[in-house]
């Protein structure tokens, strides 16, 4: 059984008043009593962690880094390492946000740096995948979203590497677009994401969540979640809105 994961990605929004706000109504709806059925997790900007993790202390809700540096530690300027984000207890962080890749220049070799530092450190990655609406058009989804499974599969030493992994299909087209792929376009992608981990790691992939994203909203939750290789969802808009969210934490159901 795979404990299904819902995931909000709060991107760059929030002041101290709402993210408290924010953090008090998750904490209100998750208690230990009502999560046992999936687990949540949010990830706040970077400067609010310490704020989440002071709110969040004794809840069953865990947080995590939208983002982790390249290098350990040294003369980065504006960069946060995995061991600080584990220091304010963070267990997840996202690696390979199409936002990142787009806006930021992180190629495939960027993503790999960061997912082995990630891991190294101890923390969870969520390795998000996706196709751009142009890439889709063109028929080259399964491409594109294996090279960018295969950047990190490929040079994995240690195959219980993998154990932590969690993987996030994302659909650039559907991101903060309201546009959703079908429960049916997303499946046939988990799907084929599930097998090519089974060719290095079978049992892994079997135990492996793999996360929908893009345009989740409390109306769409239930089919996506419905298909049978999709473990819960990487939700960014409609995390912001707790009542939204916790609608599609309990829609997992
Ligand atoms: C995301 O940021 O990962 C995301 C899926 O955003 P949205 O839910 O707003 O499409």
């Amino acid at each position: 059984m795979r404990k299904p994961i819902i995931a909000g990605n709060w991107k760059m929004h929030g002041t101290r008043a709402s993210v408290a706000e924010l953090l008090a109504a998750l904490k209100q709806g998750v208690t230990s009593a009502s999560n046992d059925h999936a687990e949540m997790i949010v990830f706040p900007p970077a400067i609010f962690i310490p704020q989440t993790e002071q709110a969040l202390t004794g809840s069953p809700i865990h947080w995590g880094g939208q983002n982790t540096a390249t290098e350990i530690g040294g003369a980065f300027t504006g960069e946060i390492s995995a061991a600080m984000l584990l220091e304010f207890k963070c267990q997840y962080v996202l690696i390979g946000h199409s936002e990142r890749r787009a806006l930021y220049g992180e190629t495939d070799a960027i993503t790999v740096k960061k997912f082995n530092l990630a891991q190294q450190a101890g923390l969870q990655p969520i390795l998000c995948l996706g196709e751009t609406l142009e890439e889709r058009q063109a028929g080259h989804t399964r491409h594109v979203v294996l090279r960018q499974l295969d950047a990190v599969l490929k040079q994995i030493s240690d195959i219980q590497q993998l154990s932590h992994m969690i993987l996030a299909y994302e659909p650039v087209w559907a991101i903060g677009t309201g546009l959703n792929a079908t429960p049916e376009q997303a499946q046939e992608v988990h799907e084929l994401l599930r097998e090519q981990v089974a060719k290095y790691a079978p049992s892994i992939a079997e135990k492996m969540r793999i996360l929908y994203g893009g345009s989740v909203k409390a109306a769409n939750a239930n089919s996506l979640f419905a298909m049978p290789d999709i473990d819960g969802g990487l939700v960014g808009g409609a995390s912001l809105n707790a009542q939204e969210f916790l609608q599609i934490y309990h829609s997992i159901n």
